[in-house]
């Protein structure tokens, strides 16, 4: 059919899957469009997730450091916070990484075209031009024809539909700008994001409460990690409510107040001057038009791929969070690589390159909260769900000088190793940089090592790192059969 512009690779949304499978496409040839209806690249993470939460993180962090000094002879005043500069300081973060991806774009020639994009039919998409921060259109439309087409359209908050219509409610996009330190806060949901959102405000100076309708905080951990974040952070907030449904919240002068039913049919309820909704996020495959490509959706609107990223119409590809769980920007990363190189492969018969997979054994999580809590490959929950027999190495941080030395000796660091090959299938570690360290765990998973390899690796003395190899060491006893 007619159309405006013509290109290869059509990728639809600049998040990090969609920027990072244009990128990859135009270093190995492609001619590529890049549509996004925002007026910056980076997406979710990094205008209104993954980046301004670290940065804000990362202050809160010091400031606490700061304040358990007075345990050691070190006491400062109270902080002055200033919400304006540390907004300004956030946006300038972004900014840095935004204006890097635009520069990038423009270096490797992809064309990045502003607007609303939804498909015509299997090879066109139109794009609606947006204005402002990208709510609005302007009317002008360019049509836009490819050859293949990565869907990267991402996710959005979800909205709990009893909750009223109030600039008091917000989701973690409005959290995130800062409106005035609460005195009295609700975080509804009690996963990475909603406690991540909890320890800024808490830094702050707000008081919190948390509600979470499961059984425990951080679903998807294990519960010896969130069981030392929770006895660090229980002085930090008022209410940590569990097995408890927020159940009406009625919008009032004098605050939002908030009914909570638990489990067990009890009844309570609050009065909040801020309301956080971080109650997971559900992806934006039914507003892209995908019936018209005749791309199928599944019944919660992802879009179901298979291990080259292929969707069910041969050319054309979805990558990142409308893909599905887990919901993260690394993972989109990566499935934005195996689609470009796939689509690059088959478009310059490059057949070793057109084989490209997501093959990841494993795919680390971590909530950036004070202590940190990462975790990564089998849980020891999820060992025993399975069957799966497993031996595990566990170093205390009571037991590191480092740790000692930091004042975070209440964390620990957990290996666990397949009972009978001894390779090592998981771990998680909670302390101060657990993020950070994460990663050599999920390195040892996707090399095959076992508590051996792990365990004579000499990692550098005084440092938190060391405690993987001692933790792999305390597993040794357990596997008397290795040389
Ligand atoms: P997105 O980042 O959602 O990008 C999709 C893009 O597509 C958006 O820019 C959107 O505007 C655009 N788009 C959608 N539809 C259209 C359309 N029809 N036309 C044009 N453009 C369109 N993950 C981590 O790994 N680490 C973290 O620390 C972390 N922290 C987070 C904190 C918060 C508060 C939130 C909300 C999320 C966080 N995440 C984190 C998750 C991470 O942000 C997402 O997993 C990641 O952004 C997904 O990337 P994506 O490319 O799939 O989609």
């Amino acid at each position: 059919g007619p159309a405006d512009l013509r290109c290869d690779l059509l990728v639809l949304g600049g998040g990090p899957g969609g920027y990072s499978a244009a990128f990859r496409a135009a270093d190995l040839g492609l001619d590529v469009v890049l549509v996004e209806r925002y007026p910056t690249l980076g997406g979710v993470c990094l205008n209104v997730g993954c980046i301004p939460s670290k940065a804000l993180l990362h202050v809160a962090a010091v400031m606490e450091e700061a304040r358990h000094l007075a345990q050691v002879g070190i006491a400062f005043d109270a902080p002055r916070i200033d919400v304006q500069a540390l907004r300004a300081h956030k946006e300038r973060v972004i900014g840095k990484l935004t204006g890097g991806l635009a520069a990038m774009a423009k270096m490797r020639n992809v064309r990045v075209v502003r607007g609303y994009g939804s498909f015509v039919d299997a090879h066109r998409v139109v794009v609606e031009e947006t204005t402002g921060s990208g709510q609005d259109k302007t009317g002008a439309q360019t049509v836009v024809a490819f050859a293949r087409c990565i869907i990267a359209a991402g996710s959005q908050a979800v909205r709990l539909p009893f909750l009223p219509d109030d600039p008091r409610i917000i989701d973690s996009t409005g959290a995130l700008t800062l409106p005035a330190v609460p005195q009295r806060m609700l975080v509804i949901g009690g996963g990475i994001i909603g406690l991540e959102m909890a320890t800024v405000y808490s830094a702050l100076g707000a008081r919190i409460d948390v509600v979470e309708m499961a059984d425990g905080l951080m679903p998807g951990a294990d519960r010896d990690l969130v069981k030392v974040w929770h006895k660090l952070n229980a002085p930090r907030f008022d209410r940590l409510m569990l097995r408890t449904r927020t159940v009406a919240a009625d919008a009032r002068a004098d605050g939002i107040h908030v009914r909570f039913e638990g489990a067990d049919g009890s009844r309570s309820d609050g009065v909040y001057d801020l309301v956080l909704q971080a109650v997971g996020r559900s992806p934006n495959g039914r507003k892209i038009g995908a019936e018209r490509a005749g791309v199928a959706l599944d019944e919660r609107g992802f879009v179901p791929v298979d291990t080259q990223m292929r969707t069910n119409v041969g050319h054309i590809f979805a990558i990142g969070d409308i893909v599905g769980a887990p919901m993260l920007a690394h993972k989109a990363v990566h499935e934005g690589h195996v689609a470009a190189e796939v689509i690059a492969g088959e478009l310059k018969g490059d057949e070793a390159l057109a084989r490209s997979g997501f093959i990841a054994r494993v795919i680390p999580s971590v909530a950036y909260t004070d202590p940190e809590v990462a975790w990564v490959g089998l849980t020891e929950e999820q060992a025993k769900t399975q069957g799966v027999a497993v031996d595990k190495g566990l170093f205390p941080w009571s037991a590191s000088g480092r740790a000692i030395a930091n004042g975070c000796e209440q964390g620990f660091t957990k290996l666990l190793f397949d009972a009978s090959t001894h390779r090592i299938v998981g771990g998680g570690i909670v302390g101060p940089n657990a993020g950070d360290m994460i990663g050599e765990i999920a390195l040892a998973i996707e090399m095959g090592a076992d508590a051996i390899d792990i365990g004579r690796t000499i990692h550098p003395h005084p440092t938190l790192g060391e405690t993987i190899g001692l933790a792999a060491e305390a597993a040794h006893g357990h596997c008397t059969d290795l040389p």
